[in-house]
């Protein structure tokens, strides 16, 4: 994107943002939450929403996370205290689907945030149960079970990058996406319609042409049942918050309008309603 280009309105509220709290956030002065700021303002941003990983307790996803708790939450709180900006800032979490009907947050907690985004597909991680086998099928169901357990929360916001795994350890999204009968597909898009789950447009799709592929049909079915979208940059670094022309490419390819993503108001609104 051109400095001067105006930014879309789909980039403009991101909500998968990592800080320098995020141990994967490797250049620590290049994600603190200010300079990440910074740079939200600098693309003309509305919404910036902070989604580290998170793990109130164990078991850990992996060992690296161990200090992502609720102290690192409220550490980042009074980071945030400290930023005069105009872009709206929110603090949500990238929680995950640890085992069967279990994950790294509870409800008590997640009523303290802004949003709750939850990955069901982190099986790179040591600690996340993997398929029972690796018979593909196996895997297809795995990945579609995983995401239902997620989508029985109801203090659920969003589903990070869905069917995705970072690096494939369980091959490509064309194999395992493939074997999903249509119906299933159906039936998550409308169990997400009817909890206001949404679905997330990760910048990688803009990268990972497999992904995009695969994941085609899904996003279709999802926009013909009128579940929402939300954008994520899943940025780790501030220059990752800038929109690549694959993802707008891809978000294009999708045929995703503005309309079909969440605002930040209906996504704080629809997390309120799960604690009415
Ligand atoms: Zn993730
Ligand atoms: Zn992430």
């Amino acid at each position: 994107m051109l400095r001067d280009e105006k930014l879309s309105p789909i980039f403009a509220n991101d909500f998968h943002v990592h800080t320098s709290y995020s141990p994967c956030a490797k250049i620590k002065s290049e994600a603190t939450p200010l300079e990440m700021v910074g740079k939200s303002e600098e693309l003309g941003m509305k919404t910036i929403g902070f989604s580290d990983h998170f793990v109130q307790f164990p078991p850990y996803p992996t060992p690296k996370w161990k200090d992502c708790n609720v102290k690192m939450i409220e550490s980042l709180q009074n980071d945030v205290v400290k930023i005069h900006t105009q872009v709206q800032i929110l603090i949500g979490v990238e929680a995950d689907v640890v085992a069967k009907d279990k994950l790294s947050i509870d409800k008590r907690f997640a009523k303290e945030l802004d949003y709750v985004i939850v990955s069901a597909s982190h099986f790179h991680l040591p600690g996340i149960e993997k398929p029972k086998s690796t018979n593909i099928l196996d895997i297809a169901q795995h990945y579609v079970n995983r995401l239902k357990i997620a989508l029985s929360f109801d203090f659920v916001s969003i589903i990070a990058h869905p069917f995705k795994t970072p690096y494939n350890p369980l091959g490509s999204p064309l194999d395992y996406l493939n074997k999903i009968p249509l119906g299933q597909l159906y039936d998550i898009a409308k169990i997400s319609k009817q909890k206001k789950i949404a679905m997330e447009i990760n910048a990688i799709l803009g990268i990972d042409k497999d992904y995009l592929t695969a994941i085609s049909d899904f996003i279709a079915v999802c926009k013909e049942v009128g579940v929402k979208f939300t954008y994520g940059s899943d940025a780790h670094n501030k220059t990752a918050l800038v929109p690549s022309s694959g993802i707008e490419k891809a978000i294009n390819a999708l045929n995703l309008k503005p309309s079909d993503f969440l605002k930040t108001n209906e996504l704080i609104q629809n997390h309120k309603s799960a604690f009415d």
